[in-house]
């Protein structure tokens, strides 16, 4: 798979294994407040709690 998906800054179009946006910068990750695992938007752009602990996550913001 790996197809493509939006940067949560830019809104431009990302593919493939990368860990921040070509265009703006803006990571592609997104980090457990939790436990500190992270995971990347590729796969779940819209993921409410972590996948390791549970703890819920903050929507993407942007702007850090
Ligand atoms: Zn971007
Ligand atoms: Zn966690």
């Amino acid at each position: 798979m790996g197809g493509s998906f939006k940067c949560p800054g830019c809104g431009e179009t990302t593919w493939g294994a990368l860990t921040h946006c070509p265009k703006c910068g803006e990571s592609l990750t997104r980090k457990c407040s939790g436990c500190g695992g992270t995971w990347r938007y590729i796969y779940a752009d819209d993921y409410q709690f972590c996948p390791s602990c549970g703890t819920r996550v903050e929507p993407a913001k942007l702007g850090r």
